[in-house]
């Protein structure tokens, strides 16, 4: 009978003679940092890291690991705040090292390696005046992000991260490495744009690219969280009619402690509109000034800045290894009995690191079907974020309950459905919320390109 130690001890030989990057085991001096993820509530401890320099070495671990049966996970950007990256005892696939991105200006695509992070991908891509939708923190990772869906500032304009991808190499379960799109493998391909990483080790995408900067407007006002009623209608009033080229969010946070904000407000709750202009930045001045009617801003600001600027303007607000629990909800519509219920549970907003409140969807991304691609979430308005952060372990219970009472709060006014990138890892129905009526679809998908579950630590597909 093969032990786990055995088959671990026969996975470690295998690979050291295979693998061209690091193995990295517990004791090692590059070990932790291997380990650590985003969320700093997670801790696990793998047996083996495989830090992959490219396909070759993603293809030796999947034959390996099959071979031996040591259960595996696959960790890009490490900042999925489940940590399905990181298995216990088991082989991490690391794929940060491989993060070359390359732009094809005259086709407008971009061929981004699976470990890149958002960051890596816009500084290529805007070099040639491109970009291609993807989130508002530069350190996430474009492989978890764009296999979930991936919304931000651009997604109202040009779709969702996996709405344009265009195609995909993967390594799947039988260790083939293949090439997805809407001609190879159609299914698989329709599966990666949205649900989430089931089916196989992305090495290589490649993304459409939209004209956009070096330049875009770019808006931001604070207000007293005393002001949240007016300012989230008027968020909700706005958006109702705004082009597809505004991106747009409502969200409750922190007045930092820092320039520009009074010093009588750090600290204090503040709800923000945070908008942009995917276009011509002096029309995105002019769309954009709505925003900036009403109430006494403890901080507002318009301007015109580069668009690198804007994706990581966010990234200090969410620092990495503190304590994250998040939960979310889509919602068709906004009431004002739902922004009620928001600011009644908001006010006990817990954490240093907390933010909540909505995410404009419409445009672009409504307008595909929501059987197109795995992403379902076609009807929603808006994706509530509940985006609870603290940095010690003794504001856990706290922390944990006030995210969970506030999502309980918003579940009437919910579609049941949720972002698969904002599972926490302990939500009810997850797996049907998160890929709706694509979820037989989804597990087809699964039995044809992983029947014996080797990737099922993610969203219980093969379940
Ligand atoms: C601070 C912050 C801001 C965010 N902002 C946004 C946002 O604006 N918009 C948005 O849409 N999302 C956002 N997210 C959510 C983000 O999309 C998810 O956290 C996403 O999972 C991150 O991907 P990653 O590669 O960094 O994570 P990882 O933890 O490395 O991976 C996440 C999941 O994908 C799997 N996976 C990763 N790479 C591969 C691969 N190559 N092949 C197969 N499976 C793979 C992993 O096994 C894991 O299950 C944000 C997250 C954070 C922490």
């Amino acid at each position: 009978m093969t032990t786990p130690s055995t088959a671990l001890g026969a996975t470690a030989e295998q690979l050291s003679a295979r693998l061209r990057g690091a193995l990295l085991r517990p004791g090692d001096s590059d070990y932790d940092n291997a380990r650590a993820l985003f969320n700093g509530m997670i801790d696990r401890r793998p047996a083996l890291i495989a830090r992959c320099t490219g396909a070759a070495d993603v293809i030796s671990c999947v034959q390996v690991a099959r071979g031996t049966g040591v259960p595996v996970s696959v960790k890009a950007g490490g900042h999925g705040v489940a940590g399905k990256a990181l298995c216990d005892d088991g082989l991490v696939i690391d794929l940060s090292a491989m993060n070359a991105v390359t732009v094809d200006p005259d086709a407008r695509v971009a061929h981004v390696q699976a470990g890149a992070e958002l960051g890596d991908l816009d500084h290529e891509a805007q070099a040639f005046g491109l970009a291609t939708p993807a989130g508002i923190h530069s350190r996430t990772g474009v492989a978890g992000l764009a296999l979930g869906g991936g919304t931000g500032h651009l997604s109202r304009a040009f779709g969702t991260t996996a709405d344009n991808l265009v195609a995909a190499d993967v390594v799947t379960a039988d260790g083939r490495l293949i090439h997805a799109s809407e001609q190879s493998h159609p299914e698989l391909f329709w599966a990666l744009r949205g649900g989430g990483g089931n089916f196989g080790v992305v090495t290589r995408f490649a993304f459409r690219l939209h004209p956009l900067g070096p330049n875009v407007a770019a808006a931001q006002v604070y207000h007293p969280f005393e002001d949240a009623e007016r300012v989230l209608r008027q968020y909700r009033d706005f958006m109702r009619s705004a082009p597809d080229e505004i991106g747009c969010g409502c969200l409750v946070l922190r007045v930092p402690p820092a320039d520009p904000f009074p010093a009588a407000r750090h600290g204090q709750l503040t709800v923000v509109l945070l908008a942009t202009y995917a276009g011509d930045p002096e029309a995105g001045q002019r769309a954009l000034q709505p925003l900036f009617e009403g109430g006494e801003p403890i901080f507002a600001d318009l301007s015109t800045i580069p668009f690198t600027a804007l994706q990581s303007a966010f990234d200090e607000g969410f620092p990495d290894g503190a304590r994250y629990y998040w939960k979310a909800h889509y919602l068709r519509e906004l009431p004002d009995d739902a922004i009620a219920a928001f600011i009644d549970k908001v006010a006990t907003m817990p954490g240093d690191y907390s933010a909540c409140g909505f995410e404009t969807m419409g445009g672009a991304v409504n307008r595909v079907a929501s059987d197109a691609t795995a992403f379902p979430h076609r009807d929603a308005a808006f994706n509530v974020g509940i985006f609870g952060g603290w940095s010690r372990p003794d504001e856990d219970a706290t922390g944990i309950a006030w995210a969970r009472d506030l999502h309980a709060a918003l579940t009437p006014y919910a579609t049941g459905g949720v972002y698969v990138n904002y599972l926490q890892g302990d939500d009810e129905d997850a797996t049907t919320g998160a890929y709706g009526d694509n979820f037989e679809r989804l597990r087809r998908v699964k039995q044809t390109y992983d029947p014996e579950g080797l990737f099922d630590a993610h969203e219980g597909l093969g379940r």
